[in-house]
């Protein structure tokens, strides 16, 4: 696929434009009473600098640009940071659709049927060839494709429209309210995740990787960390630091493959039981539950090694993916996931409640210190989830809590202080509103979205900042005044 990095170089292209833009625009544009445009205008990046570029239909170099535009609106709705450039290691991939890609069926030449289908991609100015791939499933025909390649080896992605309608939270709660708790208590199903075990359930069932699975990770981490190793003895950039690089990134997406695999049998075999409408997870906060020992490389903290060890296996547990999963595929059932503060969960009996340390003094069995009720421990837990899932939902709190809004309005009269700069500063900037409106309101952050750089967008260090520069320029100038009447004089 010769088209592969080039929409990537127009989104990074895009993000420079946009990082000029906002440097400039804070230097002089917005004096001047401009702003900066943001648009998903790609012509521009095709010069006799950029000669590849020429060699792409429009419609792909434009797929970059206008990947950049929702990028930039995230960042606006205050739903992440500011885009940033890609780099051409990692997963790049390109997003071809119905102009470059042509569906032909493929016929049987016994029967007569449509067996599939071959996708012939190119325009007759750029031809590329016919794509051959293997589908793990039944497909429609869809609308655009994604290809891809990941340490060495080559996807094909697309989705299409089953047209079956996705049901939400609320229409599946409203569905299910008719039970009564005792039902209740006995169709959810608690999910305990976690290191020995990676999902233990409330009803007896543990999922783990399969023993050819242990079996093949334990040798491809070795290997992976020799090949590191050998990587790291090599000059950067020479053939053999390369070879040794993608050998890593071969054993590394071994591993991913692996874990994916494993998620999806978890979540597949968990949404497809049929008695159980209500997944219970606990909330757990995997980015703050593996955050680096504390410490720099002068005074390192305790346990440093220990500590990354673990971090190493609660990501390789996907306590997070195997969640992603099972929420989607739960929810095109008409079933639920909700999430349980997950306080001492591993140490209260599911039978009287008690919660105590000494009740849970072995890693993998539980007795409790005052019933005597005694169980594995991590079926206790997933036990006592189930039952904080089931008095959560019918409290009716198990939505997803809404933010409190709340909105503090400040009026920076920045010209008060000192009157001359007041005459010379846009008359706007003077008055400027600072506005923030907590959750998802876009009310005043859709004011005026297609110019970021408006007064109205100014944060307070950008406004002092501002003020600073003016006032620097204005002594300056001053000096030079004095400076030049006495030499004239
Ligand atoms: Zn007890």
């Amino acid at each position: 696929m010769p088209w592969i990095g080039c929409p990537r170089n127009l989104y990074n292209s895009k993000v420079g434009e946009d990082r000029y833009f906002r440097r400039f625009a804070r230097k002089s544009l917005l004096l001047t009473g401009e702003f900066a445009p943001i648009d998903q205008q790609y012509s521009p990046f095709k010069s006799e600098l950029t000669p590849w570029l020429s060699e792409v239909p429009g419609v792909v170099l434009r797929h970059g640009a206008v990947l950049w535009k929702p990028a930039d609106d995230r960042y606006f709705s205050k739903r992440g940071g500011r885009p940033v450039t890609h780099t051409k290691h990692g997963q790049p991939s390109v997003w071809l659709t119905s102009e470059v890609v042509k569906l032909v069926p493929v016929v049987d030449a016994d029967t007569g049927e449509i067996s599939g289908h071959q996708r012939h991609i190119g325009i007759p100015k750029f031809p590329v060839g016919a794509l051959a791939f293997k589908a793990h499933k039944e497909y429609q025909r869809p609308a655009s494709l994604h290809i891809s390649i990941h340490a060495g080896r080559w996807h094909v992605s697309f989705n299409y429209d089953d047209n079956i309608p996705e049901p939400t939270d609320q229409d599946i709660t409203a569905w299910r309210m008719p039970f009564d708790e005792a039902e209740w208590r006995t169709m959810t199903v608690g999910l305990d995740r976690g290191l020995a075990i990676l999902v233990a359930t409330s009803d007896g069932q543990a999922f783990d990787f399969s023993p050819v699975q242990k079996a093949r990770l334990d040798p491809n981490t070795l290997s992976k960390k020799r090949g590191q190793r050998r990587q790291a003895r090599r000059t950067q950039g020479s053939k053999g630091w390369i070879k040794a690089k993608r050998r890593v990134a071969r054993y590394r997406r071994y591993g991913a493959d692996v874990r994916r695999d494993v998620a999806h049998k978890t979540s597949h075999t968990l949404a497809n039981t049929p008695q159980n409408p209500l997944f219970v997870f606990e909330a757990l906060k995997v980015e703050n539950l593996t955050a680096r020992a504390r410490g720099s490389s002068e005074e390192p903290g305790k346990n440093v090694r220990q500590k990354a060890g673990l971090n190493r296996r609660i990501l390789a547990s996907m306590w997070g993916q195997t969640k992603v999963f099972l929420q989607y595929k739960a929810r095109r059932q008409g079933k639920l996931c909700i999430d349980v503060p997950p306080h001492d969960s591993s140490q209260e009996c599911a039978a009287c409640g008690h919660i105590h340390k000494d009740n849970r003094r072995l890693q993998a069995e539980f007795v409790c210190q005052r019933c005597g009720h005694s169980d594995n421990a991590d079926r206790n837990a997933s036990k006592v989830i189930a039952q904080r899932g089931v008095t959560l939902l019918l409290s009716g709190q198990s939505g997803r809590k809404v933010k409190k809004k709340c909105r503090i309005t400040k009026r920076k009269a920045i010209g008060a202080e000192s009157s001359e700069s007041a005459a010379v500063m846009p008359p706007t900037l003077g008055e400027t509103t600072v506005s923030r409106l907590g959750g998802n309101t876009p009310a005043l952050w859709s004011l005026n979205r297609e110019t970021p750089a408006t007064s109205q967008r100014l944060s307070r260090w950008e406004i002092s900042w501002l003020l600073i520069r003016y006032r620097l320029t204005v002594s300056s100038c001053a000096f030079v005044d004095d400076y030049s009447s006495g030499v004239s004089s």
